[in-house]
């Protein structure tokens, strides 16, 4: 619920004034607490908000997450074995026993004026308290013969009501989401009272045009039919238009959020046939055709007087560098500067590396900015940087976001590696008039996903890999195999090659969300702070957010296990091989030293607790060894496989891994399966879910709460048209149609008064 309200928020504070009268009235029931509703009061209030279920609309739209069909009752005799079924009648006997190891068995004898039925239930004792004898019920259920005595085997019940009428229980019957102190029938009851007393208050918000167009049901008729659908059908439909509401609110948040960076403008950087071949020149490659739809895409944004705002996605070594450099120089050729942030200092200096390598014998002056360098060296930089001096600046997202000044910053690069900065987007864009921007991200993100979270951004997708590439073999090493996994290595190892030893935990960081206030660790290294959220929370690693307390054992854990590994590697199992060690806590020269001894071969073997140290290139390393590799995301263990087989040499990922649940075993033979990107992250989706995929809850999709990225993608697609069709066409939603629409988007930004906020 919150996050669309933040995304709203954003999109809509600036130009919020002109909808300031049509804040909802405090007396709209629709706002109104659960808690005032008849046949609730302050207990069930408090069980409800559990659920989520804070306001009667909450309520109104707090859908079922089942159905179940119940046929018209009939006489107890007319029952046929193996038929659904649905009768009425008194409890006549109630028994309960234990039989044999802790197994219960509940029976109730239920009978009406033509005959007598019994009812079991198998190891649900809590159901003794709901029947007393007397009661009246409706079982719903198909019945077996034993014996000659008819039996419903866990049947769909209710306890009627003494004066309530039976056929209540009839046709389609909502299931809800439960929780411990509300019955289904509690649910069912005060939900109707407040659809029949409060469903009018609802107001339509999709405009009538679109939901002819989109065969789309009424709001009323939704709400009133999912919760008490006359058919399957009318559940269906309902649903859809529940579902489309959900899409819809989040693609207009995004389209009108686009629509206000495109009435930023920016200097425009035409690239010019001579300006492209000058470019060119300093690739030794032949450009892949997915390299050269997106700089055709880049540079049609390039070209217009309003600032690009592009998200690239590609795999590890797909080749994003040459988009990034392509949009840097031709706005230096333009005489603009030019910014690349990465995440890490290790990650700065090889992108800095790589631009070096490509423009050493050109006349673009270039600077790189990190925490490491003396006050001394960055004063000059500053200046010289301010002073239009420098045309491209390479640093980490820290540095250039906190103090640079730039004389005309044309273009901005921010290369996510593994995690997604919609925040760190917004920050920037603050900095100056608009800069053309361009955010890389090596984790393929499911279209649908990205659609969601990304949709005011255009999206770019490296889909294809330069050519020559091998895709490394992967294979799951169990614990008798290690042996031979390391011989294996120990011979590539002879052959000239390199290995890299992971503990993929990022030893120093908390899991999102933080914990409120952690003492943090001293770390030595600026650059790492404030400590970026991990793109997996530990969640995936199979343990639980609360257990956020337990972190810092965690973390020295991991430390110490790698700490372990390279001592065992360098004493017992390659005493003759150079192996070096990596870790968060180490100084920033530290690691360069051991970076360095690797990338030089004077080390053998990296040993790295650090997932974002080690997104570094080294082409001789060419295996991976991933330590408890069933603990980790499949994105995750993807990224890290990336590293390797980046050049001539067959790459080889051996994943040691002793998974014990189906799903770990599930991504371990995925990853052993597929080197594709992109299939790995719809799996990877489809495993975790969105939230969880991302690590995030900045995107908003919370809100979705019945519809489903997976399953719903023409349905997205639908709602995404619809909304920027909708703001293209009418910009400040203008037209009189659109009046409720901005009365809905104005409620989403009131504050609530006199509810508990949470978030
Ligand atoms: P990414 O940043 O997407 O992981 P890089 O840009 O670092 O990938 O490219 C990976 C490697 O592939 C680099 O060594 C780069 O020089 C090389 N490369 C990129 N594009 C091509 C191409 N079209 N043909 C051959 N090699 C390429
Ligand atoms: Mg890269």
């Amino acid at each position: 619920m919150v996050d669309v309200d933040l995304l709203v928020r954003s999109v809509l504070v600036p130009d919020a004034a002109p909808l300031a009268d049509r804040a909802p009235s405090p007396d709209n029931p629709l706002a109104m607490s659960v808690q005032f509703v008849r046949g609730m009061g302050p207990k069930r209030a408090a069980l409800f908000e559990r659920l989520g279920v804070r306001t009667v609309e909450d309520l109104l739209l707090f859908a079922p997450r089942d159905y179940l069909e119940r046929t018209a009752p009939i006489s107890i005799i007319r029952v046929q074995p193996d038929r659904l079924v649905t009768v009425t009648g008194t409890v006549q006997q109630i028994s309960f026993k234990t039989v044999g190891r802790g197994r219960t068995l509940l029976t109730i004898v239920v009978g009406d004026d033509t005959a007598v039925l019994k009812a079991v239930w198998f190891n649900q004792p809590f159901r003794a308290e709901h029947f007393h004898e007397g009661d009246r019920v409706v079982l719903c259920g198909k019945a077996a013969l034993f014996g000659d005595a008819l039996q419903m085997n866990s049947p769909d019940y209710e306890v009627l009501e003494p004066d309530a009428p039976a056929q209540f229980a009839e046709g389609i019957v909502a299931v809800y989401p439960a929780t411990e102190g509300l019955t289904q029938n509690v649910i069912r009851k005060i939900v109707r009272e407040c659809v029949e007393r409060y469903g009018d208050a609802l107001v339509d918000a999709v405009p009538e045009s679109i939901r002819t167009r989109d065969g789309l049901v009424s709001l009323k008729q939704a709400v009133a039919h999912v919760h008490f659908p006359p058919a399957r059908e009318a559940a269906q439909a309902a649903r859809r238009r529940l579902k489309f509401d959900e899409l819809f609110t989040i693609q207009l948040g995004l389209a009108l959020r686009r629509r206000r960076i495109r009435t930023q403008t920016a200097a425009p950087i035409p690239v010019t046939a001579e300006i492209d071949a000058r470019i060119r020149r300093l690739f030794g490659f032949t450009l892949t055709a997915a390299q050269e739809r997106v700089i055709a895409e880049v540079r049609a944004d390039l070209a217009e007087p309003r600032p690009m705002n592009r998200l690239l996605q590609g795999d590890v070594g797909s080749g994003k560098t040459v988009i990034a450099v392509y949009a840097m120089l031709a706005a230096v050729a333009n005489q603009q500067q030019a910014a690349v942030m990465a995440p890490t200092a290790i990650l700065a200096e090889q992108h800095f590396a790589a631009i070096e390598r490509m423009l050493a014998h050109s006349r673009v002056r270039r600077a790189l900015l990190v925490g490491g360098a003396s006050a001394a060296k960055r004063r000059a930089n500053l200046a010289a940087i301010a002073k239009g001096e420098v045309d491209i600046v390479v640093g980490t997202h820290a540095v250039i976001q906190k103090d640079v000044a730039f004389a005309r910053l044309g273009a901005v690069v921010i290369d996510e590696q593994h995690k997604f900065g919609v925040a760190q987007r917004a920050t920037l864009r603050k900095k100056g008039p608009a800069p053309h921007c361009l955010v890389m991200t090596a984790t393929p993100i499911p279209r649908t996903l990205a659609m969601t979270a990304f949709g005011d951004l255009d999206l770019s997708v490296l889909d294809e890999m330069p050519p020559g590439r091998r895709p490394v073999q992967t294979w799951h090493v169990p614990r008798e195999k290690t042996a031979e996994a390391f011989a294996f290595i120990r011979s590539e190892i002879k052959r000239g090659r390199q290995a890299y030893f992971v503990y993929p935990l990022i030893e120093e960081q908390a899991p999102f969300p933080p914990p409120p206030a952690p003492p943090r660790r001293p770390t030595s290294d600026p650059q790492r702070r404030p400590a970026p959220q991990p793109l997996f929370p530990r969640k995936a690693a199979g343990a639980s957010q609360a257990e956020t307390h337990d972190d810092a054992d965690a973390a020295q854990k991991v430390l110490k296990s790698a700490e372990e590994m390279h001592r065992r590697l360098s004493s017992e199992i390659y005493p003759d091989l150079a192996i070096g060690l990596l870790h968060g806590r180490m100084s920033p020269e530290e690691k360069d030293r051991v970076m360095a001894g690797f990338r030089t071969r004077r080390l053998h073997v990296l040993v790295s607790t650090v997932v974002i140290e080690v997104g570094i290139d080294v082409p001789n390393a060419t295996l991976m060894v991933i330590e408890h590799a069933e603990r980790f995301g499949l994105a995750q263990l993807h990224q890290l496989r990336g590293r390797i087989g980046r050049g001539r040499y067959q790459g080889y990922c051996l994943l040691f891994a002793d998974p014990s649940t189906d799903e770990a075993r599930q991504r371990i033979a995925i990853l052993t399966q597929t080197a594709d990107g992109f299939r790995i992250a719809e799996e990877d989706l489809r495993l975790r879910g969105p939230g969880e995929f991302l690590g995030a809850r900045q995107h908003g999709l919370t809100e979705l709460r019945l519809a489903s990225l997976i399953d719903d993608a023409d349905l997205l697609r639908l709602a995404r048209k619809e909304a920027f069709d909708l703001v293209v066409a009418d910009p400040t939603l203008a037209a009189p149609d659109l009046a409720p629409l901005r009365a809905y988007l104005k409620a989403k930004l009131a504050p609530r008064p006199g509810l508990t906020p949470i978030g």
